[in-house]
């Protein structure tokens, strides 16, 4: 499946090329009405990138793990996101940080595998709710007081 674009603002191919390079700047290919290629500098915002990330990890989790994911069920598989976040609370009181990356890996895994078998995009939830700006403030940094 084409990475899909949430806001509209650059082609599919476009956050292709930003995903190879790793990069917030990337070059972006579109084609004129004669049907030539363009190819433009363009400056994309980081989260962006990241929120394609998001589609396409939730979208390979469905392909590892969605049958499994659906037998078990939302309780089930709920239980184990609680779990994965336990452990990660245990391997924040340590010093072991590759531990620590695999804790948030997990975490953000089950995430994924509850939200897919609730039918839930994540990337359209995030976006939605965090869309540039502090959902409260709306500011950008937050400029709420906590
Ligand atoms: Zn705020």
């Amino acid at each position: 499946m084409a990475p899909k674009n949430a806001n509209n603002d650059l082609p599919p191919i476009g956050f292709c090329i930003v995903l190879l390079l790793g990069s917030k700047y990337a070059q972006n290919l579109r084609q004129d009405a004669s049907g030539l290629t363009l190819i433009t500098a363009r400056k994309i915002k980081p989260t962006s990138v990241k929120l394609v990330q998001i589609h396409e990890f939730q979208e390979m989790m469905k392909r590892l793990y969605f049958k499994r994911d659906s037998e078990r069920g939302i309780d089930g598989t709920y239980n184990w996101l609680v779990d994965e976040v336990a452990e990660l609370g245990e391997e924040l009181k340590g010093n072991d940080k590759e531990a620590t990356e695999k804790e948030f890996a997990d975490v953000i895994a089950w995430l994924a595998s509850l939200a897919n078998i609730m039918g839930i995009d994540l990337e359209k939830a995030t976006l939605t709710k965090y869309n540039d700006k502090c959902p409260k403030c709306q500011g950008s940094p937050c400029q709420c007081t906590f």
